[in-house]
């Protein structure tokens, strides 16, 4: 009976499966016969790029065996695969096998576990036994599944991370006998916790494990790359550290080419296995991903890259993309992984420096970093911050602390997206006020569009160098002017609103949805700048800086996507709604402390005496606008939508349209109380709904 049920479960396609209570128990007490069914399920289903896998483990046991005794082999299966209740080898000689049969089962199940174990100690990655070349060391290696190693595979099920697929992948390649002699290598990339981490939970059951952190040349000397985001990883590894310590898991902090990493540390420490997150980076990451899995590859090393976030490898189409997302933040949060066994001594020499690694310090201040920081901005957030979100978010001052400040976190991985997400789903359900369950509810949907715009990079890594919509590549293309370039850089523009922005940007690292568009905005139409150049800069200042976000909106606040609405912000405008009373434009521009409210917006306009009087004379003081606004917005409407209008470039809108719009979603709003909120909705201010923000037809 429990073959049977074993065989149907893996019949079917068990990726989103997990093991239940009584499969596990069938695990645990009968694993010859699930390795017997496992491998006949293979063999029958084995794919090209799997290997197949016969005869299996158990026929060739029981073919030695009866045939040994002079059984028939049908007789001999059917007894075999009858046994119940057998803990690991032991087989009971009152279930119909006699003492002498016992025996030479023992003795021949005993053979083929030393054979394996001193063929995996020779050549721990090799998939073929050097003994007996044409069998699959994996079958040996299923037969050592000790108490101990019943221990191991108990704590990957309760981490969560033993999907039925995964247990029999597992099983087939031998990793569950295999575990307590191999070793792991955890490398942490944009992924600096311990909580929630899938590669950790996997470590745990290895003889041995490692934690590693390289600082790679290739992103200290990339474009994007900024001394705060180096300082505000090494705060993070530095909490990290300790917390792996206390977990008895060494991390170990390099410098160099991540190959040149990984293979100096195979000679130190001969690793079996490389665990990590994917990453959805940019194109130096991407080229050094396919490196290292060409290096594993030629070691013979398994790279297992866990999903961390709602981006979906080798996606094939958009369709039903919310769903899948949803379905990844509502999985259990992994249990955080105790109990390593470690290859080395936690005292590891100190962090390296700024210095150390070629930069020189920064002048921003910034966010806390670590883990715990980020625990606490999620928590002061949802249960008090959040309540203004809705209402604060376009306000750079205001949004400054009715955000949920979040961004740096999720970029370099503090916290986990699908902590974030069920702690807010929680938060909507027992939010103190309707106004708090509401504003939350709009920061949720904002976890979707995280991966929705990662998704974009991970499916066309080029979004980074090149226009969505080539129909707009000669648009720019040779008018880049250095001085507007480098006065937008400066926060010199001589519009108040942009230079406030960009100088609130250098010191702080952040800056609120609306006004990262409105500076985009700005270089792109008003000073006609190609988005490459700005969006490098920006990457820099940006702490939170998430490559998938960052091109794509760079490109959406552009125009050239080729399917989003052109958005023109005017800074005048911006100052007036977002900044009303001038607080923010008088904090970061000091030279116009003393300009009437008035004249915040457009100082230009104020006479001379009213120059005289503020003590800002306009060109000396503070530039005189860059461009004339009008007629800049009115050229760059003109260029853009010449081509928008193109039969062209509609017909390349309709094929990004299907790669990478989004789709109606079809998923109701996270949390309770959804009627009340789908009411309000539609009772908003226009101008509410019109917000940017809102994104809604986009972001599915
Ligand atoms: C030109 C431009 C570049 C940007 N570059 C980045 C970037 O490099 N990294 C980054 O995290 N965000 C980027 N954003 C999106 C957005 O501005 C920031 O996510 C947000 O301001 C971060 O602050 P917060 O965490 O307090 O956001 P909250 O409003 O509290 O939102 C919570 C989280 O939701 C996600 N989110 C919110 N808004 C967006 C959005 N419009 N698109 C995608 N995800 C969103 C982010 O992960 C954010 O941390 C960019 C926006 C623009 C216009």
């Amino acid at each position: 009976m429990g073959l049977n049920r074993l065989e149907q479960v893996l019949e079917r396609d068990a990726d989103a499966l997990r093991l239940d209570d009584e499969l596990l128990d069938l695990f645990f007490k009968e694993p010859l016969t699930i390795a017997g069914a496992h491998f006949r399920t293979l063999r029958n289903h084995g794919t090209d790029s799997r290997p197949r896998f016969q005869p299996t483990l158990l026929d060739q046991v029981l073919h030695d065996f009866v045939g040994g005794i002079g059984m028939d082999l049908e007789v001999g299966r059917e007894r075999a695969y009858g046994w119940k209740g057998l803990p690991g080898l032991k087989f009971p000689t009152d279930e119909g096998f006699d003492g002498r049969e016992h025996d030479l089962v023992e003795d021949r199940l005993a053979g083929l576990q030393r054979e394996a174990q001193e063929c995996h100690r020779r050549t721990v990655t090799q998939t073929r036994c050097p003994a007996q070349p044409s069998r699959p060391v994996g079958l040996e290696r299923d037969v050592q599944l000790t108490v101990e190693d019943r221990e191991l595979v108990w704590r990957r099920l309760q981490g969560g991370r033993c999907t039925l697929d995964n247990l029999r992948w597992d099983l087939a390649l031998g990793n569950m006998g295999s575990m307590s002699l191999s070793r792991a290598v955890v490398w942490f990339k944009r992924d600096l916790r311990v909580h929630d981490h899938a590669p950790l939970a996997a470590a745990v059951g290895f003889q041995d494990a490692l934690a590693l952190y390289v600082f790679e040349p290739e992103w200290l000397q990339s474009p994007e790359c900024d001394a705060s985001h180096v300082e505000f990883a090494l705060g993070c590894l530095r909490e990290l550290r300790a917390s792996l310590a206390d977990r008895g898991l060494p991390l170990l902090v390099r410098v160099g080419s991540a190959v040149a990493v990984l293979a100096q540390l195979h000679i130190e420490f001969s690793f079996t296995q490389l665990l990590s997150h994917e990453e959805t980076g940019p194109g130096w990451s991407y080229t050094r991903d396919l490196e290292v899995g060409r290096w594993c590859a030629a070691q013979e090393i398994r790279w297992r890259e866990f999903p961390q976030n709602g981006v979906i490898r080798r996606l094939r189409s958009r369709s039903g993309w919310s769903a899948a997302w949803k379905a990844r933040m509502d999985e259990p949060v992994i249990p955080l992984s105790r109990g390593f066994r470690a290859a080395t001594t936690s005292a590891q020499p100190a962090l390296p420096t700024l210095g150390d690694l070629g930069l020189r310090p920064h002048a921003k201040t910034l966010q806390a970093a670590g883990e715990h920081a980020a625990q606490r901005t999620l928590a002061n957030f949802l249960s008090e911050r959040g309540a203004h979100y809705r209402r604060a978010l376009g306000s750079p001052l205001a949004a400054a602390t009715a955000c949920s400040r979040l961004s740096p976190h999720l970029a370099f991985g503090t916290i986990s997206l699908r902590t974030v997400h069920q702690a807010s789903v929680a938060a909507i359900d027992e939010a103190a006020s309707r106004q708090l369950a509401y504003s939350l509810r709009g920061f949720a949907g904002r976890l979707r569009w995280h991966c929705h715009f990662m998704q974009k990079l991970e499916d066309q890594p080029t979004i980074e160098f090149q226009n969505f919509a080539r129909v707009y590549d000669e648009l720019r293309a040779d008018d880049f002017d250095e001085e507007r370039f480098a006065a937008w850089c400066a926060g010199r523009t001589g519009y108040p609103m942009v230079d406030a922005c960009m100088r609130s940007l250098l010191a702080t690292g952040w800056l609120n949805f609306r006004m990262r568009a409105m500076l985009v905005s700005f270089a792109s139409y008003h000073l006609w700048l190609h988005w490459r150049r700005p969006g490098l800069f920006l990457a820099r200042q940006f702490l939170d800086f998430e490559p998938g976000i960052h091109w794509s909106q760079m490109q959406m606040q552009s125009g050239t996507t080729g399917i989003n609405t052109l958005r023109m912000y005017s800074p005048t405008k911006q100052a007036r709604d977002q900044d009303p009373e001038g607080l923010f434009i008088r904090r970061w521009l000091p030279e116009l402390a003393r300009v009437p409210r008035t004249h915040l917006a457009e100082p230009w306009r104020m006479s001379l005496t009213m120059q005289r009087e503020a003590g800002c004379m306009i060109g000396a003081h503070y530039p005189a606008p860059i461009v004339d606004e009008k007629s800049a917005l009115r050229s760059a409407k003109e260029r853009l939508y010449g081509v928008r209008q193109s039969p062209e470039a509609r017909a390349e809108a309709d094929a990004i349209q299907a790669r990478h719009g989004s789709r109606r979603s079809g998923l109701p709003p996270s949390g309770k109380g959804r009627s009340a909120v789908r009411k309000r909705k539609t009772t908003r201010k226009p101008e509410e709904s019109a917000a940017p923000e809102a994104q809604g037809d986009l972001f599915a």
